[in-house]
């Protein structure tokens, strides 16, 4: 399969690689503006980015759209968790925001809507991914970006929490392997592979 991956984004992008292993992805120029993401939900504004790439390239496009969801804010940041803190902060800024903000223990839930988008076949297709987990007392780890640090995953591919093998661990603090067999963007990806593949 060839795909557009439309990102500007660095960090989803070293994702995408490595979950769209066997595939051939080619990375969106950053001549090419993505719109901004203006809609209430996450598949709005992915479907908005994949478009864009589509009709700007004629190519086979794919865009995501994530977010966390904290169940004490009442979903929030939700899809405004790129600004949640205000328009150009720091990922470190809007996670000291959702530290202050939620409890820690209080559930969280990682959200990812990929859109596929075929200009010639006229083909648009949603996947969405999530992740459920918890927020930590405090940011731990340098793997991933965002609110991983802060991120404690429910699910492991490794099996679920037990009191003698607790979620301690944060999302950062897994290697890429494990983040991309439980996170939200990793289940999207396969549930884009496999429609694919049956396709
Ligand atoms: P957007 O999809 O470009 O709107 O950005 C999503 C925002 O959600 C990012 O800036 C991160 O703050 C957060 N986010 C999305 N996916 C992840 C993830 O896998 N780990 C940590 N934060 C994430």
């Amino acid at each position: 399969m060839r795909l557009l991956l439309a990102t500007h984004n660095e960090h989803k992008r070293r994702e995408f690689v490595r979950l769209l292993d066997g595939c051939e992805v080619e990375i969106l120029s950053m001549d090419v503006a993505l719109p901004p993401e203006e809609g209430e939900t996450f598949a709005k504004n992915a479907l908005g980015k994949a478009r864009a790439a589509a009709e700007a390239t004629g190519r086979v496009s794919i865009a995501d759209d994530s977010g966390i969801e904290a169940a004490a804010l009442g979903g929030a940041p939700g899809v405004r968790s790129a600004r949640y803190a205000g328009e150009h902060v720091s990922d470190e800024e809007n996670l000291a925001k959702l530290l202050r903000e939620a409890p820690a223990g209080s559930a969280l839930e990682y959200v990812c809507a990929l859109v596929y988008v075929d200009p010639q076949a006229g083909v648009e297709r949603v996947f969405e991914g999530r992740c459920a987990g918890r927020l930590a007392a405090e940011p731990r780890g340098a793997g991933g970006f965002g609110y991983d640090p802060a991120f404690l995953p429910d699910d492991r591919d490794w099996g679920p929490p037990t009191p003698e093998s607790p979620p301690t661990l944060t999302m950062a603090e897994l290697s890429d392997e494990q983040k991309d067999a439980i996170s939200h963007r990793g289940r999207a990806v396969r549930a884009l592979l496999t429609w694919f593949k049956e396709g």
